[in-house]
């Protein structure tokens, strides 16, 4: 058996171990079928109940009412970020958006191309540390949708609670937190996340949409951008991303049996993200956070050391002691430390020790 590292790679992810064991386990032949997931139809029925289940469990952990479609796509959250805009913006109308870091101008940057946008905030002047108070926001209230970035992976800021937009329809992209704690959905008109950070492998993405918002998508618009299609076929237009839909099964299986549902997963994400800050904290400034104390993100801690010297040496100490995947975007630079759903509380707690002991070695 090959070591496992800590890996803290911002996605795709580390993965819970009882997921993989499972997936390892029936990777040959699913008890009862003989086949692998890999092999059997989405129509038959095994496949049906995996697909459904999967959605059930979204439901449960995120008490979502029947007001509401949750649909397994494929093409990633940047797919959603055309998508959204050619099904929700209609001729004539304009969408806003809040830039918290550099997905949210991607998502912007896709939107131009279908519509009218305009940018209710900008938090470019101070590359992307902090969020916008309610106060900040510049609102359309006749915007056809509000598009934010819940975290913003790149720059480690993550909304506390959801910004006030009133009647118009609220659309996130929760793409690297998504399951990290409660949620109401009823607050939302759309959310989005590719599964590769939090919820699953690469190849799935989940689109928790309100029916009423699907009468926007023209019929005429090509059949698998159609977010009223998708609905209509219980997201089996076409063949869906299966086996990621079977793994995500396995990961919301893992929060509500295992981890005991997310309220308890927000606890043990809240004390993961604690141990780090703390040495930030106490690092008198050799370990400099990117983010604002209040707008830092319990998935993704980014902080810079004195020197590019003392970074790449940082990451190559750090790999050799099984800590892997911490170089910073080079947008941002420094040390990136994604502590995601599944990154235990062992692996933490390794990085802070190595942390605490790199820079008593190293600080001046
Ligand atoms: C990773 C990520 C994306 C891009 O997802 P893809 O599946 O690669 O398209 C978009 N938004 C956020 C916030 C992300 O973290």
């Amino acid at each position: 058996m090959t070591q496992r590292v800590y890996n803290f790679s911002a996605g795709p992810a580390v993965m819970p171990v009882p997921v993989l064991e499972s997936i390892q386990r029936d990777m040959l032949a699913l008890p009862g079928v003989g086949a692998s997931i890999l092999e059997i139809s989405h129509r038959s029925g095994t496949f049906v109940a995996i697909a459904e289940a999967a959605e059930a469990n979204l439901r449960k952990l995120l008490s979502i009412s029947d007001d509401y479609a949750v649909l397994f796509l494929q093409g990633g959250s940047r797919l959603q970020f055309s998508m959204i805009p050619m099904n929700l913006l209609g001729k004539g109308q304009s969408a806003d958006y809040i830039l918290t870091g550099s997905w949210g101008n991607d998502a912007l940057k896709e939107a131009k191309k279908e519509g009218e946008t305009s940018v209710a905030w900008d938090g470019k002047s101070t590359n992307y540390d902090r969020l916008p108070k309610n106060g900040d926001l510049k609102l359309n209230p006749q915007a056809a949708y509000i598009h934010y970035t819940s975290n913003e992976t790149i720059q480690g800021v993550q909304f506390k609670s959801e910004p006030e937009v009133g009647e118009v329809p609220l659309v996130c992209d929760a793409s690297s937190e998504f399951l990290y704690k409660p949620l109401d959905v009823s607050k939302y008109g759309l959310l989005y996340a590719c599964a590769q950070k939090n919820a699953g492998p690469s190849g799935v993405t989940v689109v928790i949409i309100r029916k009423d918002l699907l009468k926007r998508s023209d019929p005429n618009m090509p059949g698998y951008l159609n977010y009223q299609i998708h609905a209509d076929n219980g997201s089996m237009w076409n063949t869906p991303p299966t086996f990621g839909i079977y793994v995500l099964k396995l990961v919301t299986d893992w929060l509500l049996n295992d981890v005991g549902g997310l309220d308890a997963m927000y606890q043990r994400n809240q004390d993961k993200a604690k141990l780090l800050y703390d040495v930030l904290d106490e690092s008198n400034g050799f370990y400099a956070g990117h983010a604002q104390r209040e707008d830092r993100s319990l998935m993704n801690v980014t902080f810079r050391l004195p020197s590019d010297e003392l970074t790449d040496q940082f990451v190559g100490e750090a790999k050799k002691q099984s800590l892997t995947d911490l170089k910073g975007h080079r947008s941002v630079g420094g040390i990136r430390a994604s502590i995601y759903n599944a990154m235990p509380l062992a692996g933490v707690e390794k990085l802070r020790d190595f942390m605490v002991e790199f820079k008593e070695k190293n600080a001046k």
